[in-house]
């Protein structure tokens, strides 16, 4: 465990009901934003055509992931419409203790018991316009089975539920002003004082500057 006074990072937490358009805009910042590494979370979901082995997920059988969680290899876990996800715990930590930002795609579970480690881990979630926009954008998608597709509308009433416990809230309407706005979280999350103080301890040192206000 690592305290949160060490941390120059910022830990991006972004959660949204499937559908929502939340991988294509994380993409989207991180094309933009190159010193933000993405978390790749082990999963016992099967690939969906196209994905890859190491870049969307770490794809495992639950008997593996079950070993890795006993032995505390996870930041956090969840089960995730029938599926284990889970967000390895050294590579956050090596990642922000060397000031990188890292952002994880993680469900509103997950949210919750990386939020009790990580209190100022900056949590936003991506709603859809309108529930026929998500359910529209379900059935484009064409990689999952219509009852996967069910269980995943009926699952996005629960995960929705959850967005009160967020910070940030981007409506994903228009894609251009949702990135703008995801962009702009990101930039003031770097300013805050804490990640500036780690950021350029010999700047505030030399200025006289004390990380902690007191
Ligand atoms: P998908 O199967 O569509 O890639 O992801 C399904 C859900 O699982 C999404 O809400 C996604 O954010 C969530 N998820 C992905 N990785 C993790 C993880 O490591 N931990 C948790 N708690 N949820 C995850």
């Amino acid at each position: 465990m690592i305290s949160s006074a060490e941390l120059a990072g910022s830990l991006f937490i972004v959660a949204a009901p499937s559908g929502a358009g939340k991988s294509t805009l994380v993409n989207a910042l991180l094309a933009q934003e190159p010193n933000i590494r993405l978390s790749i979370s082990f999963t016992t979901r099967q690939p969906r055509p196209g994905e890859e082995n190491g870049r969307e997920y770490h794809f495992t059988s639950a008997e593996d992931f079950l070993e890795r969680r006993a032995k505390g290899e996870f930041l956090e876990s969840a089960e995730v419409h029938g599926n284990y996800y889970g967000t390895s715990r050294i590579l956050i930590e090596n990642a922000m203790r060397q000031g990188t930002d890292v952002l994880l795609e993680i469900d509103w579970q997950g949210a919750q018991q990386v939020r009790k480690q990580f209190p100022g881990a900056v949590g936003i979630f991506i709603l859809p316009p309108s529930i026929q926009a998500l359910e529209e954008r379900l059935n484009k998608r064409g990689t999952d089975e219509p009852h996967v597709i069910t269980r995943r509308l009926l699952a996005a009433g629960g995960e929705i539920a959850h967005s009160p416990e967020f910070e940030y809230v981007i409506i994903n309407e228009d894609f251009g002003t949702a990135l703008s706005e995801l962009s702009a979280i990101v930039k003031s999350a770097r300013c805050r004082f804490q990640q500036q103080a780690a950021r350029n301890a010999d700047l505030f040192a030399q200025l006289g500057i004390h990380a902690s206000p007191n």
